[in-house]
């Protein structure tokens, strides 16, 4: 089968590999739909994150359809329709039952083999899904393949950064960085009555996060972090915020983060972040009485409620995606968006 592999720093490729097996009996295959192009890709694309193997198919974002399944698997048969998180999870282990399915003791990452060890990627016709009965869930009727898509990974992590804060309505709420994540998070942070600020610097993202109701904030890349603030301000009518979701994954965007929040405010951590240290001091931290939450969302924990609200409320998350890519050209995407280019906000493969 054809798969968009990693090759070395800035070098994806689409390449011939031995088709996926089940290699276990709580397996299924999924035959691949849609594929995401994810920002959290771009890691170990650019070198940021090491240690990936040579040849490991990319992506961790997948919708698609069952058409294998092992022998210990019950909630799926071959040709259901299926969400997956981009990570597997049990569903039974003490972390899976407090709603941590992210960090289940069994949990692996779509799209990340290290030293032989770990779970090849999205990016491909198709793919192996270990614990199928805890990490899939059944495409509801009303969704199409890209909301599908979208709640496995970049709409659940937008959600889970604002309500884990739980605002409420009439509260001013930031989100830097427009990314799919922080667009996202802008989309449940508005649908919940918040009044939203929003900071990016590339145009497309800025008018998406308008459309949806927040106030945009251009960051000009030679402003520095303290005009950026005086802006935030500014537009805010003078008020600064109560929550910060950081959805960038930069000790950029920390800083900014620090210096627009509110003393006793709540900085969610949304990014993936590969520095080495966190870009905010103790002093600062203890001074302003922040609460500070990160790490990696729980999508199979909080899937059954994001699907529930996207329908109810009808959140339109399938605008976020503005391309779809055959996956042969796979390399060229990569490079488009890793280039922040063509306007892509979020994009995908449709193998
Ligand atoms: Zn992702
Ligand atoms: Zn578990």
């Amino acid at each position: 089968m054809r798969a968009a592999t990693f090759q070395a720093v800035e070098s994806v490729v689409v390449t011939d590999k031995p088709e996926p097996t089940i290699c276990d009996p709580r397996d299924v295959l999924v035959d691949v739909e849609l594929a995401g192009l994810c920002g959290s890709d771009l890691h170990p694309y650019f070198g940021r994150e090491t240690g990936l193997d040579v040849g490991t198919t990319m992506g961790h974002e997948l919708t698609g359809k069952v058409i294998a399944v092992g022998s210990e698997v019950r909630d799926f048969s071959v040709g259901d329709e299926v969400i997956s998180p981009f990570s597997a999870s049990c569903g039974r282990c003490p972390r899976c039952a407090r709603r941590l399915s992210s960090r289940c003791e069994e949990s692996t990452l779509f799209g990340w083999v290290s030293h032989g060890v770990g779970l090849e990627g999205a990016q491909a016709e198709r793919v192996r899904v270990p614990l199928a009965d805890g990490t899939l869930v059944a495409r509801p009727p009303s969704f199409g393949a890209v909301e599908s898509l979208l709640v496995g990974d970049v709409v659940a992590t937008g959600y889970f950064a604002v309500t884990r804060a739980s605002p409420a309505a009439g509260d001013l709420v930031a989100v830097v960085g427009l990314g799919a994540v922080g667009l996202s998070a802008v989309l449940v942070a508005c649908d919940l009555g918040a009044t939203v600020v929003a900071f990016d610097s590339v145009a497309e993202r800025l008018q998406r996060a308008e459309a949806w109701g927040a106030i945009p904030v251009a960051i000009d890349r030679h402003a520095n972090t303290a005009q950026i603030v005086e802006e935030a301000r500014r537009v805010a009518g003078g008020a600064s915020p109560s929550l910060v979701v950081e959805a960038v994954g930069s000790s950029d965007a920390i800083r900014l983060a620090v210096e627009l929040i509110e003393p006793g405010g709540f900085l969610s951590v949304a990014g993936v972040h590969t520095d080495a240290h966190l870009a905010v001091t103790p002093t600062e931290a203890y001074d302003k009485n922040l609460t500070l939450a990160m790490g990696r969302c729980p999508v199979r924990s909080i899937l059954p409620e994001l699907i529930d609200r996207v329908r109810e409320r009808q959140l339109p998350i399938a605008e976020l995606l503005t391309h779809e890519f055959p996956l042969d050209e796979a390399g060229d995407a990569y490079r488009l968006f890793g280039a922040r280019g063509g306007g892509v906000i979020k994009g995908a493969f449709r193998p």
